[in-house]
């Protein structure tokens, strides 16, 4: 899925590392990059407002670092709605 727009950056190498630059685990010149890119495209921008919410979400109900498990069944259900929001796109 792109948003059609030319980047420099391709899509899927920003959503790779979306969840680097949510931790703030990348080198600056990086995350700016991220940033531009989630700046111009809107389709990344939603995925990782999405990611940035569960996240806040599991931060919330865990004070101590989410166990893997709990981070695997998150990543699942981010997936499935990143499922969702593409298919309820598609018209
Ligand atoms: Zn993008």
């Amino acid at each position: 899925m792109t948003c059609g727009d030319p980047h420099d950056k391709d899509c899927a190498e920003v959503l790779e590392r979306v969840f680097f630059f949510i931790d703030n685990e990348l080198p600056t010149a990086d995350s700016s990059e991220i940033q531009q890119h989630l700046d111009e495209c809107g389709p990344c921008l939603e995925k990782y407002d999405l990611e940035r919410t569960v996240k806040t979400l599991v931060q919330r109900s865990c004070s101590e670092h989410a166990p893997e498990t709990l981070r695997d069944k998150v990543l699942l259900r981010i997936r499935q709605v990143q499922v969702e929001i593409t298919e309820t796109r598609v018209d």
